[in-house]
């Protein structure tokens, strides 16, 4: 128990004394005493300082956490963006898809039409399949350069650069040129414009005073004098519905011209067709006399429209 009370004393003393510190230089020793209250100071500085170092390591810290967070954010939004993009991308694509579709569609719609018009107008002198069949085996194909380059061709193409409308057009004004020729030629040729031989014209189509019965009578055609055997032509083309006698006419002829018209050619000398034939328009059908009711040779002849007899007259328009 002594003991323990002596070595606190001495501790306590020792305290007191503070820190003895002995340095040895050579052989001369320094002795430094510590007081004790330097030393705790010493200790409450350094504690200071480590805290502060800590504090600023933790600030440090601190602010890395943040810019590291906010570059995460920088990242995600970065990602959204390209995201959002690929998608407006592959939207794009899948509608410069559809439009080329489309178009290739209305290309071939209008390439039917045209061939349906050109079967009737004539010969394609162009040769386009070769051209659509590019167009069309990159239907399927997506890339952004293939699609593009299709489109504007398509679009090129739509819009007849390749010059087949302007063909197309030239050809059906031609087709249509021909169409009304052969119209017209088919006009003229079953409408009796002819005078049915040469000669004059000796009597007209109406009431006159008949030679024969010496009183008025109506005429049902014009007359036109000329020696006989002159030839009688077909004034239009048609079939003939009659060549032999015909009471007063004599030997006639008659010849039925379609669409309500015929014409009859009498008093003949001779007929050269027979019931049946079908006649070119100035083709010689019979010769001129004076079989029938007549007093001389010449050709009665009469224009027959829907059954009714008409004047001959303004129909006549060249002996050939
Ligand atoms: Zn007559």
């Amino acid at each position: 128990m002594a003991k323990l009370l002596r070595q606190a004393h001495n501790a306590h003393t020792a305290w007191r004394d503070g820190l003895v510190v002995k340095f040895m230089l050579g052989r001369q020793g320094v002795v430094y005493r510590l007081s004790p209250w330097l030393i705790v100071g010493c200790f409450l500085l350094l504690a200071a300082g480590l805290q502060a170092v800590l504090a600023n390591q933790a600030a440090r810290e601190e602010r890395l956490r943040q810019r590291i967070a906010s570059l995460e954010e920088d990242k995600r939004q970065a990602l959204t963006f390209l995201q959002r993009k690929e998608r407006e991308k592959k939207q794009a694509l899948a509608l410069a898809q559809l439009r080329s579709d489309e178009l290739w569609d209305e290309l071939r719609a209008r390439d039917k039409q045209m061939d349906q018009i050109w079967k009737v107008v004539g010969k394609n002198p162009t040769a386009r399949s070769k051209q659509r069949r590019s167009l069309s085996v990159s239907r399927s194909r997506t890339h952004p350069l293939v699609l593009k380059r299709r489109y504007l061709e398509l679009q090129r193409a739509l819009h007849g650069e390749d010059g087949e409308m302007k063909k197309l057009r030239t050809a059906a004004v031609s087709y249509r040129k021909e169409k009304v020729r052969q119209a017209e030629l088919a006009l003229w040729n079953t409408h009796p414009t002819l005078w049915p031989c040469d000669g004059y014209f000796s009597s007209p189509f109406g009431y006159r005073i008949h030679p024969i019965l010496g009183y008025a009578r109506f005429h049902s055609g014009c007359d036109i004098s000329a020696g006989t055997g002159t030839p009688i032509r077909a004034t239009a083309a048609g079939r003939v519905t009659g060549a032999d006698y015909l009471g007063g006419y004599g030997l006639a002829v008659t010849i039925d011209h379609g669409a309500g018209l015929s014409t009859l050619y009498g008093h003949c000398s001779a007929v050269s067709v027979k019931s049946g034939d079908y006649v070119r328009k100035g083709q010689i059908v019979a010769s001129v006399g004076s079989t029938g009711m007549s007093t001389g040779p010449h050709c009665h002849y009469e224009v027959h429209q829907n059954g009714a007899q008409i004047d001959p007259a303004p129909f006549m328009q060249s002996h050939r």
